[in-house]
């Protein structure tokens, strides 16, 4: 089993999806271990996203996250990470399949619906920055 870190990012919340994609996960197979609303700010984010921090459109990013509260969850599935990944399909919601999250949700390369850990270790990282182990159930 594995866990991953999913964000139902500002433009899921703001379109009132979030109810909409929690089915989806939980319909494929993913338990829930872990769950909160929250409104991101700079430092939560500079540690979430420190691989980009340094690129241009990282200012960008932190505008669009910060925009409206996000939904942080910790679900459990077996090869969770690579089954969220394809559930969501790629980063860039214009060439994402229909079908996935973000091929029927999502609007560009930015505003694509969700975040999901990329690897274990980003994973066991990124629920860290998020959740204290006594808010995983
Ligand atoms: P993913 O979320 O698919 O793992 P990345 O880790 O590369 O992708 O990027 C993190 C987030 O930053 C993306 O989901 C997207 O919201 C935003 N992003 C990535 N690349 C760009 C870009 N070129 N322009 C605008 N936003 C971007």
């Amino acid at each position: 089993m594995e866990r991953t870190l999913i964000i139902f990012k500002p433009d899921c919340i703001k379109r009132k999806l979030e109810g909409k994609v929690l089915d989806i996960f939980l319909s494929k197979g993913f338990n829930l271990k872990a769950c909160k609303m929250m409104k991101l700010d700079m430092d939560i984010l500079s540690r979430h996203y420190d691989h980009l921090k340094d690129m241009p459109f990282f200012p960008g990013i932190v505008d669009f996250m910060t925009s409206d509260n996000v939904m942080v969850l910790v679900f459990e599935a077996e090869n969770a990470i690579s089954k969220a990944r394809e559930l969501l399909g790629p980063t860039d919601s214009k060439k994402a399949d229909k079908g996935t999250i973000r091929g029927d949700f999502g609007t560009d390369m930015r505003m694509n619906v969700c975040h999901a850990s990329d690897s274990v270790e980003s994973a066991e990282r990124e629920i860290a920055n998020f959740f204290l182990p006594e808010e995983i159930f």
